[in-house]
């Protein structure tokens, strides 16, 4: 995979995760912060790092925010500056921003501004895990952006039967596009496949439609 350039504003614990671990990937990584000893915290953990303050367009410019394939702006409590900063940077021509949100009202803001994806963390670890616990069942989510996700879900007895008679398209709005049987996988599965326990069963769908079969399937 060809290296991204990556720049991240703000090095708090969640800006500083993104960092370091794009980094150790092998992508170009420029991180920047207002603060001294958060910036020479990842010194040596990105390729470059400088004090900066995001809120400043020409600051903004000077670095080629738009020359980045990703621009994380990872500030959280301070609002405006998230806001400033995300503004700025697509403004000036940055491709495509993501902003870390810490609330419902930021989020729909930043939606507003521009941000081509927001994210609120703990609030999507929360939900995250909380599916996890509701139906353990879920072997794995993969959100897809824009309300839709793949999951993978674990064979309970109450997916019994073929693929047809099951007709979680219909019942579910949901499709199935993989069996996963001990680690053989069949890629779209034909109607007559008849599932067994211990299956596993890839599904694409809308984000309500899956948590209709996940609220089934924990019945
Ligand atoms: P985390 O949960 O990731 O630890 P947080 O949500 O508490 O962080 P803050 O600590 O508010 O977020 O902000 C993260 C970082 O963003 C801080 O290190 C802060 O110095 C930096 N920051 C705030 N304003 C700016 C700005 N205008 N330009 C650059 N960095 C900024």
């Amino acid at each position: 995979m060809k290296a991204k350039q990556c720049l991240v504003i703000g090095l708090g614990r969640f800006g500083t995760a993104v960092a370091t671990t794009l980094y150790e990937m092998g992508h170009e990584v420029v991180a920047i912060d207002i603060n001294e000893e958060n910036v020479e915290g990842v010194m040596n953990l990105v390729t470059h790092a400088a004090i900066l303050d995001a809120t400043e367009e020409r600051a903004l410019r000077n670095i080629g925010v738009s020359d980045f394939d990703v621009v994380v702006v990872a500030i959280g409590t301070d609002v405006q500056a998230a806001i400033l900063a995300t503004m700025n940077a697509k403004s000036l021509g940055a491709p495509y921003v993501v902003t870390k949100a810490i609330d419902e009202m930021a989020r729909r803001v930043l939606e507003r501004i521009g941000a081509d994806l927001v994210i609120r963390p703990e609030h999507d670890m929360g939900v995250r895990l909380a599916r996890q616990i509701a139906t353990p069942n879920i072997v794995d989510t993969l959100d897809l952006g824009s309300d839709y996700a793949i999951v993978e879900i674990e064979v309970n007895e109450r997916l019994r039967g073929s693929l047809r008679d099951l007709n979680l398209n219909g019942r579910f709005s949901v499709q199935v596009i993989a069996i996963n049987r001990s680690g053989r996988v069949e890629v779209t599965p034909r109607a007559e496949e008849e599932l067994r326990p211990h299956d596993k069963v890839v599904l694409i769908g809308n984000a309500h439609a899956l948590d209709a079969l996940r609220r089934y399937l924990g019945e």
